[in-house]
C-alpha cells in the first residue's frame, strides 16, 4: 500500500469514525476516584501506627528529615496497599536530563533460599535504588566506568500505582544522583532550590513578626497546550514521527485567521479523549481542572490546579505520559512540540507560581489595598529585583531548539525578560518610586454591561497582558515563556533560586536597618524605594511584541538572548556560578554538565531534523515533483504531436521550484557534512547559522512544489488534513 492510499484512507476512516465508547459517569468523576491510586496521607493514616504516621507527616508537611526507622513500616504498608490493587512490581521513577521520565522496575518477590519466595518490600528499597546511570546524559560528571547512580525517594511526592492492562506498577517518585552526590536529574535541584528559598523567606517573615512559621514552599500551576492529530496522518509523516514537528507543509487555505477555534466548542472525539485523560489523572491524584480549545485548529489546553512545585512538576510529567497514551487509545497522537506546524500558533506551558505556607497563606496575595500590605510589597519587590538581575537565567530556563520557534515570534512573549505588574501594582510602585511611600491603591471597579437583567460584574484592578513573559495575575505570577515540551522543574529551580537571593538581600537590609535603630516601617519603605530605583527597568506594561520594545529594552540594558545558543552560556557565567553555589543548588561541575547537555541536545535535535529534511525531500518530495514534471512534459509532447498549441506555463511552474529543491538539497548536504568539524558551542553555533537556514531553503522549495504538484502524487498528509480532521 502506498503512503498516498493510507493518506486518503485516513479521511475515509475519519468519516466512518465513531468515538470509542466513553462510559462517562459523572458520579464516578466527582470524588470517589480522585486519588484512588495514590498512597496518600489519608491512606497512610488508615494503615500506619500513629507514631509512624506522625513522623511521615512531619516530613511531608514541615520538610523534616525522614526517620530511617519508620521507612520499613511505611514500605510494608505501601506494599500491602499496592498488592491489594494487583501490583507485583515497584519502580523508582526519576527525571533524567533528557527531559523524559525514567523508571526501573523490580518485583516484590524475594527468593528465600529454600526454593520458595516471599513478597517483600523493605524500607531500604523504598528509600533508595541503584539504576545504572551510564546511559543517561551526565555532561561529563562521571566517566563511563563510574556508572553508579542512586535514586532516593522524595517523600513529599506520594507513591502511586500506574495501571496498565498488562500489569500494575507501584511508582515511587525519586531524585537521581551520581555516586558523588551530584544531581543527574531535575528533581534534586528543585528540592534544593525550594529549601534555599524557604530559608530566606523565613527570615523575611520573622522580620514581619510572625512566629511558628511553617516551611515556605513555591506553588506551581502549569497550563499545558498541545495538539491532537489523527494517527493515520501522524504515521505517514516521518517528520512528525521522528522530530515531533512538521519539516514541510504549505500553508492551508484556511489557517487560524478567523479566530474561530479559541474557546470554541470542543469536538466530540476530543471531548472523549479529555474525559479519559481526566479520569486517568484523577485516579493518580492529579487535579486536572480546566480544558479548552486553543488558538490554532487542532490545539487544546489543560490546566490542573496548582500544587507545591515539586509535586506539580511530577504531576506535569505524569500528565504528559497519560496524554500520549490515551491519545493513542483514541486513534490520535498528542503533540507536545513547541511548534509542530509552521505558520500556526505554537504551544507553550505557562508556569503560574506563588509562594506560601500553611499559616501565612499565599505571600503574593495583595489584598484589597496592596499599598498597605508591606509584607506583600516586599515579596513583590524581591521578584522585581530577582527578575531584573537574572533575566538571562530565566531565559535560559526555557531554552530549547523547539522553543526557539516561539519566543519572539509574535505569538509568544519575546526572548527579552520583563515584568508586567498591571495597573494597580504599577501605580503603587510608581508612588513608592516618587518617594514618600504609597498612599492609595486603584480599586476594583464594577463593569457596566448595559443589560439590566444581569447582575453587576466585578472588574479586576489590573488588565492582562499576553505579550509579557512574566506577568502578575492577581495573586501569582505567570511565567509565559516556557515551552510545551519541557519540564516545569527547570524554570522553577531558577525562580526559587533567584528568589532566595532577592529575599536574602531584603532580609539582610531590613535586619541591618533595624539593628541600627531605624523604625521597621521606615526601613521597609526605604528598601522598596531602593529596589524600585535599581530594578524598575525590568517593569514593562506595554506591547512586548512591538519593534519599539526591542530598541527600548536594549536601551534599558535588558538582555535579548534570541536563541538557545545565545542563552546556554548563562549557565556558566561568574554570576550564575556564584548564585547557584551560594544557595547550594548547583556546584560548578553540575553547572558545566548542564551547559554541555544543553548543547548536546540542541545539536542532536537540529541534526536529526536536518537528516530528516534531506531524506524526505530526496525520497518523497523530489520523486513526486519529477513524476508530475514528466506528466506535464508528456502532455505537451502529445499536444504538439497532435498539432495543438501547447501551454508550457504549468511545466515551468513545477520546474522552477524543482530546480530550487535540488539546489537546496545540495547545499543542505554540504552543511550537514561540515557539522562535526566543530564541537561544543561552536558546533551549536554552526548548526544554528548554517544547517538550520539550509533546511529552511529546502522547505521553501518543497512547500512551493506542494502548491503546484497534482494532489494524487503528493503522499505527505497536508496541513489542511492534519489540522482539521479530528
Ligand atoms: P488563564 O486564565 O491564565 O488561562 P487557567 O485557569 O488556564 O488561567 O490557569 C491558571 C493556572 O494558575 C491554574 O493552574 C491555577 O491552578 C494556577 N494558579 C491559580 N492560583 C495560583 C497560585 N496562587 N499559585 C500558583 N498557581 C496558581
Ligand atoms: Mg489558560
Amino acid at each position: 500500500m502506498t503512503a498516498n492510499i493510507v493518506r486518503l484512507g485516513a479521511i475515509q476512516d475519519v468519516e466512518a469514525y465513531t468515538p470509542p465508547a466513553v462510559s462517562f459517569d459523572p458520579s464516578e468523576e466527582t470524588g470517589s476516584i480522585f486519588g484512588e491510586n495514590v498512597f496518600s496521607l489519608t491512606e497512610m493514616k488508615k494503615r500506619l501506627p500513629k507514631s509512624v504516621f506522625r513522623s511521615v507527616f512531619a516530613t511531608i508537611q514541615k520538610g523534616e528529615k525522614l526517620d530511617a526507622a519508620v521507612a520499613d513500616i511505611v514500605a510494608s504498608a505501601m506494599k500491602d496497599w499496592a498488592m491489594e490493587k494487583g501490583v507485583t512490581h515497584y519502580a523508582h521513577v526519576f527525571y533524567p536530563l533528557t527531559g523524559l521520565t525514567a523508571e526501573k522496575h523490580d518485583s516484590f518477590m524475594e527468593p528465600v533460599g529454600d526454593g520458595t519466595a516471599i513478597w517483600e518490600f523493605t524500607g531500604k528499597t523504598l528509600v533508595q535504588g541503584e539504576p545504572d546511570a551510564s546511559s543517561f546524559p551526565n555532561g561529563g560528571i562521571r566517566a563511563t566506568f563510574e556508572a553508579r547512580g542512586y535514586t532516593g525517594w522524595d517523600v513529599q511526592s506520594p507513591a502511586y500505582i500506574l495501571e496498565n492492562p498488562n500489569g500494575n506498577t507501584l511508582c515511587i517518585p525519586t531524585i537521581f544522583v551520581s555516586m558523588t552526590g551530584e544531581a543527574l536529574d531535575h528533581k534534586t535541584p528543585l528540592l534544593r532550590s525550594q529549601a534555599a528559598m524557604a530559608a530566606q523567606a523565613d527570615r523575611v517573615l520573622q522580620l514581619f513578626g510572625h512566629q511558628d512559621i511553617d516551611n515556605v514552599v513555591s506553588y506551581c500551576g502549569p497550563e499545558q497546550e498541545y495538539f491532537l492529530v489523527d494517527s493515520h496522518f501522524f504515521l505517514t509523516r516521518p517528520d512528525l514521527l521522528n522530530a515531533g514537528r512538521t519539516l514541510f507543509g504549505a500553508q492551508p487555505p484556511k489557517g487560524q485567521e478567523f479566530d474561530d477555534h479559541y474557546f470554541g466548542a470542543i469536538p466530540e472525539r476530543v471531548l472523549g479523549f479529555m474525559h479519559d485523560t481526566e479520569r486517568a489523572l484523577f485516579k493518580l491524584g492529579v487535579p486536572a481542572k480546566t480544558r479548552h480549545n486553543e488558538v490554532a485548529p487542532g490545539q487544546f489546553e489543560i490546566a490542573p490546579v496548582f500544587e507545591r512545585s515539586n509535586l506539580a512538576s511530577d504531576h506535569q510529567q505524569l500528565l504528559m505520559s497519560v496524554f500520549r497514551q490515551v491519545a493513542k487509545q483514541h486513534g490520535m497522537e498528542c503533540l507536545f512540540h513547541e511548534k509542530p506546524f509552521a505558520g500556526v500558533n505554537g504551544s507553550g506551558k505557562h508556569v503560574n507560581f506563588s509562594f506560601g505556607n500553611n499559616n501565612q497563606g499565599n505571600l503574593l496575595q495583595p489584598g484589597d489595598n496592596p499599598h498597605d500590605n508591606a509584607q506583600f510589597l516586599v515579596f513583590c519587590a524581591a521578584i522585581i529585583r530577582a527578575v531584573h538581575q537574572h533575566g538571562g537565567l530565566l531565559r535560559l530556563s526555557v531554552a530549547s531548539a523547539g522553543n526557539d520557534h516561539r519566543l519572539g515570534a509574535n505569538e509568544a512573549p519575546p526572548a527579552i525578560i520583563s515584568i508586567f505588574l498591571g495597573d494597580q501594582l504599577a501605580d503603587v510602585f510608581d508612588q513608592i518610586a516618587k518617594g514618600g511611600g504609597a498612599t492609595s491603591s486603584k480599586q476594583k471597579g464594577v463593569l457596566s454591561v448595559g443589560v439590566d437583567t444581569l447582575p453587576d460584574l466585578t472588574k479586576d484592578a489590573g488588565d492582562r497582558n499576553r505579550t509579557s513573559p512574566f506577568a502578575f495575575t492577581g495573586n501569582r505570577f505567570e511565567f509565559r515563556a516556557a515551552g510545551s515540551n519541557q519540564t516545569v522543574a527547570v524554570p522553577m529551580v531558577v525562580i526559587n533560586t533567584i528568589m532566595a537571593e532577592a529575599l536574602d538581600y531584603c532580609a539582610t537590609e531590613l535586619e541591618q536597618a533595624v539593628a541600627a535603630g531605624t523604625d521597621f516601617n521606615e526601613a521597609v519603605q526605604a528598601l522598596l524605594k531602593t529596589i524600585i530605583e535599581n530594578h524598575g527597568a525590568v517593569i514593562f506594561n506595554g506591547n512586548g511584541y512591538s519593534e519599539e520594545w526591542h530598541a527600548e529594552a536594549e536601551a534599558r540594558g535588558l538582555k535579548n538572548l534570541r536563541t538557545t545558543v545565545d542563552a546556554l552560556p548563562e549557565y556558566t557565567t561568574p554570576e550564575s556560578r556564584e548564585l547557584f553555589s551560594k544557595y547550594g543548588v548547583f556546584n560548578e561541575r553540575e553547572l558545566d554538565s548542564r551547559f554541555e547537555i544543553g548543547i548536546e541536545q540542541y545539536v542532536m535535535t537540529i541534526g536529526v531534523e536536518a537528516n530528516l529534511t534531506a531524506e524526505i525531500a530526496t525520497t518523497t518530495i523530489l520523486p513526486a515533483a519529477l513524476r508530475y514534471q514528466t506528466e506535464l512534459a508528456q502532455n505537451i509532447a502529445a499536444l504538439k504531436a497532435a498539432g495543438v498549441e501547447a501551454d508550457t506555463s504549468d511545466l515551468e511552474a513545477v520546474s522552477a521550484p524543482l530546480a530550487d529543491l535540488r539546489a537546496g538539497l545540495a547545499q543542505l548536504k554540504v552543511a550537514i557534512a561540515g557539522q562535526h568539524q566543530q564541537e561544543g558551542i561552536e558546533e551549536a553555533t554552526y548548526v544554528r547559522d548554517v544547517v538550520f537556514p539550509a533546511m529552511a531553503k529546502v522547505r521553501e522549495a518543497a512547500d512551493a512544489l506542494e502548491a503546484v504538484v497534482a494532489d494524487d502524487l503528493w503522499s505527505l498528509p497536508t496541513y489542511q488534513e492534519m489540522l482539521y480532521i479530528l
